[in-house]
């Protein structure tokens, strides 16, 4: 019986339960051992390996987070660090390794293949959805539908104040979460790194809001956008518009939480996908899904190519705020 690895690694996101899951249960009816490793590539560095049955992923597929664990580390990215993970693969005859994560991910598992002929897949998973190959990486529904949540009720308060919020989420150096929730939540306007910031032009658009009679004002800034956040673009604008606000910045609960129906079936299909690639003799590849087709896409592309973001809607969301 051949011997598949599972690992989470980087930020963890919803719906990394939901993949393991699939991955288990779909691995053994082919007759694979699945082996879970716990902690990411820190866990690797020390065999911290546990075998995965049926039983071992049931209830999870509801829960945030991963139940694997999770980490960041730096030894993985020496040349000494890649060769203990290799040798404690190899000790535990494991042949395979699927990895579950963002680039950084996958940079380490690509390191694993040339280093030691592990063959490898990546799974793209992070809320930011800023990976190359895949439509949408698993976490990222349930990221933007959390921070919906937040900037609906965030509304009702701005509504009934008369009030300007402006309103921080998460996307790393990425607008992705930000245009979703902007338009989603029927934002005024919104600050993302893709697009150059105009203090000037954005307090025009608040002060026309104004005049047309709105209630309530929300501005979403990505965590990323070139203004240096939330605190600063709220500072400038009261410097031009006197204007009474308040901020929000969303942070971490917007990592954690019950997956969306999406981002399962998302994790679902995609921990399958990678079986089916392991399976059929794929290696230094990630599952994606485009235009609702798993796709396979190099690992080396996913930190060399960058995933385009749809400006056009910038303009679709303020016509439809006005
Ligand atoms: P997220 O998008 O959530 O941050 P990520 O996978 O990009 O996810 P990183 O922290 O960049 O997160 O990477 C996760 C881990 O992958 C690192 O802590 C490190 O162990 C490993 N890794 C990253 N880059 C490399 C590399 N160049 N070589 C080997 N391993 C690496």
């Amino acid at each position: 019986m051949c011997k598949l690895g599972v690992l989470t690694s980087g930020g963890d996101a919803p719906g990394m339960n939901a993949c393991i899951r699939a991955i288990v249960r779909y691995g053994i009816k082919r007759e694979l051992e699945i082996i879970g490793i716990r902690r990411g590539y820190a866990g690797l560095l020390d065999s911290d390996f546990v075998k995965l049955d049926n039983r071992a992923v049931g209830n999870i597929i509801q829960r945030g987070g991963t139940f694997l664990g999770t980490a960041r580390c730096e030894e993985m990215k020496t040349k000494g660090g890649v060769n203990k993970a290799v040798q404690n693969l190899q000790q535990e005859g494991i042949g395979g390794l699927i990895t579950i994560g963002g680039d950084g991910t996958f940079r380490g598992a690509m390191a694993l293949a040339k280093a030691g002929n592990i063959r490898v897949i990546g799974i793209p998973s992070t809320i930011d959805n800023d990976i190359y190959g895949t439509d949408y990486s698993i976490g990222f529904d349930t990221a933007t539908n959390t921070a919906l949540n937040a900037i609906d009720k965030i509304r009702d308060t701005a509504g009934a104040m008369h009030r300007a919020f402006f309103v921080e989420v998460m996307g790393r150096t990425r607008g992705f979460i930000a245009l979703d929730v902007g338009i989603a939540g029927g934002a005024e306007q919104i600050l993302i790194p893709e697009t150059e910031t105009n203090i000037d032009k954005l307090c025009q658009s608040i002060s026309s809001s104004i005049r047309k009679g709105k209630r309530s004002t929300i501005v979403i800034v990505a965590e990323g956008d070139e203004a240096g956040g939330v605190f600063p673009v709220a500072q400038q604008v009261w410097e031009r518009l006197r204007l009474e606000y308040r901020i929000c910045v969303l942070g971490h609960i917007q990592r954690g939480g019950s997956p969306t129906a999406r981002d399962r079936v998302l994790a679902s299909k995609l921990g399958s996908a990678a079986v089916d690639a392991f399976i059929s003799g794929r290696s230094g590849e990630m599952v994606g899904e485009v235009n609702g087709q798993i796709e396979l896409t190099p690992l080396e592309n996913t930190w060399r190519k960058r995933k385009k973001l749809d400006k056009s809607l910038i303009r679709f969301m303020e016509e439809l705020a006005s």
